[in-house]
């Protein structure tokens, strides 16, 4: 086990390209799911809107940094949905580093 598990709500810096993202780009933790042996699992989409889905614990320790939490607990129902709400709840949390959860208007 991980010492650090992500959680919904966490911003974190991607450290390796994918789906056309280049590295290091900026990422939200929009999700959390269990894996088989307890694995906990965390769904990602980019600062660009990109969304990477999940990470296992292996694949967050290889590819996730800890960036800082943006107290914002998306609540999510399908993928079509996270596209809609993208701009409007996700996308400001990537501004500012103000710990509000107002998603964001500082
Ligand atoms: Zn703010």
């Amino acid at each position: 086990m991980m010492e650090q598990t992500f959680v919904n709500g966490d911003i974190v810096r991607v450290t390796a390209p994918f789906l056309g993202e280049p590295e290091n780009v900026l990422g939200y933790v929009y999700d959390e799911y269990s894996l088989s042996g307890n694995d906990h699992g965390v769904s990602v989409i980019t600062e660009n809107g990109c969304d990477l889905g999940g990470f296992s614990e292996d694949e967050q320790e290889k590819y996730l940094e800890f960036v800082r939490k943006s107290k914002y607990h998306y609540q999510f129902k399908n993928v079509i949905q996270l596209d809609r709400d993208f701009d409007n709840q996700i996308k400001p949390l990537f501004a500012c580093s103000c710990e509000r959860t107002g998603n964001c208007g500082c």
